[in-house]
């Protein structure tokens, strides 16, 4: 479920929207979209919403629960100038890439892949589950390590805050103290919230810009009197909160998703994120030309190649 953003909507975009410097409260549909075989909900970029601090990309695929287990994996491609940020809520995927990695990721657990300069990866469906809900997340680099060396980390466990009304999960950053292991080249936060009746007030930083992407069930923001949220929404929270009231009438799943506006335009076409078109152009015909660059998958499913750019 690891990418790739496809041809068809790769609308070269120059710019970011810069965050709104107050608390707001907007919600914008996700786009549904496929990625192989599965369907999912594109909920960022958004077209008056690129970025939400340093996140880029967020597809929501699933629950998918029909019988086609084996057929949800995503053959070799590469990326650049970004982090993958894979989570499961439910099934699971195998993660091969160009480094030599191989990692199974199951719910609860954070696979965290750094492209810098190229990197290629796969994720296989290892056919033991039927079942497949996850999230696939990007975070662009900043300038100091975009062109650096690529990397990957597995964490087999994340650590938790608990209070009455909420258990939050802490994939990257830090909620309420607990701060994640894994690796972080910017100011930003990524962290799952499991409500419960009546649901929470969570804490944030005033700093940050904020968005919800809700995975289960329905939330109320700000409140009882707020907007009710679901699947398939950006619920973008802006800047300068120092928390927010989550409230539930029934268990409920969210990510929440915040940090510092990104200082730098971002351009992304396909599986590539940069500053500009030439950076893109040159790392779409290395991939094409199977350039060392990107290196090789040991992977039995197919090479995926990417269509030309629009300014091509
Ligand atoms: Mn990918």
């Amino acid at each position: 479920m690891s990418g790739p953003v496809s041809t068809e909507d790769a609308t070269p975009v120059p710019e970011t929207t810069p965050g709104i410097a107050r608390p707001v409260l907007e919600l914008a549909p996700a786009r549904a979209t496929r990625v192989g075989s599965l369907p999912v909900r594109r909920v960022l970029p958004q077209r008056l919403r690129r970025t939400v601090g340093s996140w880029c990309f967020a597809d929501h695929a699933g629950p998918v629960s029909e019988a086609r287990a084996g057929q949800l994996g995503i053959g070799p491609h590469p990326h650049m100038g970004l982090q993958t940020v894979t989570w499961l809520l439910d099934g699971e995927l195998l993660h091969r890439d160009s480094l030599g990695s191989e990692q199974l990721i199951r719910p609860g657990q954070l696979n965290l892949m750094t492209a810098g300069r190229g990197v290629a990866h796969a994720e296989e469906d290892p056919g033991r589950s039927s079942r497949l809900h996850a999230v696939q997340l990007w975070v662009a680099q900043p300038e100091t390590t975009r062109h650096g060396p690529a990397a990957f980390e597995h964490h087999a466990a994340l650590p938790q805050a608990d209070s009455d009304g909420v258990t939050v999960t802490v994939l990257v950053g830090e909620v309420g103290g607990a701060m994640s292991p894994a690796r972080r080249d910017t100011d930003h936060v990524g962290a799952e919230l499991a409500l419960r009746p009546p649901g929470a007030v969570l804490p944030l930083q005033a700093r940050h810009e904020h968005a919800l992407i809700v995975l289960e069930g329905a939330v109320r923001v700000d409140g009882p009197e707020g907007e009710v949220v679901g699947p398939g929404v950006l619920a973008y929270l802006g800047e300068g909160r120092d928390e927010c009231l989550l409230a539930v009438e029934e268990p409920a799943r969210t990510l929440l998703l915040g940090g510092v506006p990104f200082p730098e335009p971002v351009f992304m076409w396909w599986n590539f994120v940069a500053r500009r078109r030439h950076e893109v152009s040159g790392a779409r015909r290395q991939w094409a030309e199977g350039d060392e660059r990107f290196g090789t998958v040991r992977s039995s499913l197919v090479r995926i190649e990417a269509g030309h750019p629009p300014w091509e």
